[in-house]
């Protein structure tokens, strides 16, 4: 039975008016499950007109009121775990431990929210001037977006709207229409947690609800997590119509392994980042890159592991990594395997022509491993976001460090390595915006921010923590005098703060 997914707007469910609806599966049995509303341009103006009308309470209601809704939520949230879950497993593929991993990092930045009361403090200074004080203070933009990628489609939504809705903004977020369910859930719960009905709305959709909320004059900014092409589009238009932009990119994060790392440890980070989610983690590592001679030794650990894989539904408790997201990733993913081979990298694991009894129109691909892949091929400088590792091997720690600095994207990096000195140096030299020093997926806590550097991130502000708090406030500066009346008498010389 194909279920119709609709919008959430002003606090409540609302069928798509536009007759259009794109098709979601269930990846593990191929199966379309679903069909979702895809939003025309009168429906997101109806949901921005919502979001201002709710912005004049929401906005000027006192932090510590709105920071008790984000504690209520984190409850609500952590209540309906499993069930939330399984709404990101059926319609994303990846396995239920790895979603409720996702749902953990999301309620992190809820947690954060919490305590944003502190950080709307400003700063403040007595006497700048005789009898003069002056402070500043961050105030909501007012109505802001969020538009999101499949990958997360928990996390995502959850790095971008308690900040947003904590520091007194209206959010409107456009979820992923190949998993477009998660983000119904989430704001079920946000309206059960006592979110008044405007605040918080889905509209989902594709282009058209994109391109809308790129222009529409009401909405003040735009956060955008996807692919490196969108992101750069999102960010141009977005920025031209005079909106705050921060549009996360694609990557390609290398794993450099030097001669004296710990080889066994080294082996479960790349297994772990490599093949977690199927690959399609922004974070996840997709180069490994062997320093000095440790390629052979590292292979003779890593291909068996790879062979060894478990690959199964996202239901199966035993199982380490799902299929991919539709078949047209899958495809995709396919062929990127297709063209490593005809660009002469050796291929140790092949995971295509991978069948599962009773799966078989799911859209599994099975782990694969290329070594001896050098910087010229596509397979090492394109976007594959599935289960394929390319190993490079690197002569010198510099070279290694030469080759992720000249890919041109720079979202996160690890090195594995037993010497301090050489970690200093890479933490030091290396252009990326995420570093990990034996750490293989360094995404940093939610009172922290996220974001990638050069291709990975376009604009100014990474996502959640003090950055988040930033985008999605504006400073205002005070300066107050009081009369002194009868104290002083009236003043006729030009005032000067000094
Ligand atoms: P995508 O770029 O295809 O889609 C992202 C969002 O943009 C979706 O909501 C989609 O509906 C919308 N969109 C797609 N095409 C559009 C168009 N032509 N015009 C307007 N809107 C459009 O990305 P995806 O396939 O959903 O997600 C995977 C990508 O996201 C990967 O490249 C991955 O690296 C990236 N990603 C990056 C981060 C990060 O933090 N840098 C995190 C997660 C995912």
């Amino acid at each position: 039975m194909v279920q119709e997914i609709s919008h959430w707007i002003n606090g409540r469910l609302q069928a798509g008016a536009s007759g259009d609806f794109g098709p979601v599966y269930n990846p593990a049995t191929g199966e379309q499950s679903g069909k979702v509303a895809l939003a025309n341009v009168s429906e997101v103006d109806a949901a921005v007109a919502n979001a201002k009308e709710a912005f004049a309470t929401w906005g000027n209601l006192s932090p510590l009121r709105r920071a008790r809704v984000m504690f209520k939520f984190k409850e609500l949230l952590e209540r309906d775990k499993a069930e939330l879950a399984a709404i990101i497993t059926a319609e994303h593929g990846k396995v239920l431990s790895d979603a409720d991993g996702e749902i953990t990092r999301g309620l992190e930045v809820v947690e954060f929210a919490c305590g944003i009361p502190h950080l709307l403090k400003g700063e403040f200074t007595e006497q700048v001037g005789p009898g003069i004080d002056s402070w500043s203070n961050r105030q909501p933009l007012g109505v802001v977006a969020g538009i999101t990628p499949f990958n997360f489609p928990v996390m995502v939504p959850l790095w971008m709207a308690p900040v947003a809705l904590a520091t007194g903004n209206c959010f409107i977020l456009k979820p992923s229409e190949k998993d477009p369910s998660a983000a119904l859930k989430l704001a079920a719960l946000l309206k059960e947690a006592g979110l008044p009905d405007g605040v918080f709305q889905v509209v989902q959709g594709g282009r058209t609800a994109v391109e809308r909320l790129l222009e529409h004059p009401d909405i003040q900014a735009i956060s955008f997590v996807g692919s490196t092409p969108i992101a750069e589009t999102i960010y141009r238009v977005g920025s031209a119509h005079g909106k705050r932009v921060q549009a996360l990119g694609g990557a390609k994060n290398h794993m450099v392994v030097m001669p004296d790392a710990d080889l066994d440890q080294a082996v479960d980070a790349l297994m772990g980042a490599a093949y977690g989610s199927a690959g399609e983690r922004c974070m996840a590592i997709s180069v490994a890159v062997a320093v000095g001679g440790v390629g052979d030794a590292l292979m003779k650990k890593l291909e068996p592991r790879v062979r060894a894989l478990k690959v199964g539904p996202g239901t199966d408790p035993t199982a380490e990594m799902g299929p991919l997201v539709t078949k047209e990733h899958f495809q995709k993913v396919q062929s990127y395997i297709d063209l490593g081979v005809a660009e002469g990298a050796k291929l140790l694991v092949d995971g295509r022509g991978l069948k599962l009894q009773g799966y078989e129109d799911g859209f599994f691909l099975g782990g694969s491993l290329f070594d001896h892949v050098t910087p010229d091929m596509r397979i090492y400088k394109e976007e594959i976001f599935g289960p394929v590792l390319a190993v490079v091997r690197s002569d010198s720690f510099s070279d290694a460090v030469d080759l992720v600095n000249r890919h041109e994207f720079g979202n996160g990096t690890a090195i594995f390595t037993r010497d301090g000195d050489a970690a200093r140096e890479f933490g030091n030299r290396i252009q990326v915006g995420m570093v990990g020093i034996n750490v293989p997926i360094p995404v940093p806590m939610a009172f922290h921010s996220f974001g990638g550097w050069k291709r990975s991130l376009f604009g100014d502000h990474h996502m959640h923590g003090p950055e988040g708090v930033r985008f999605y406030t504006r400073l205002k500066t005070l300066t107050a005098r009081w009369p002194t009346g009868i104290r002083a008498g009236a003043q006729f010389t030009m005032p000067t703060l000094g």
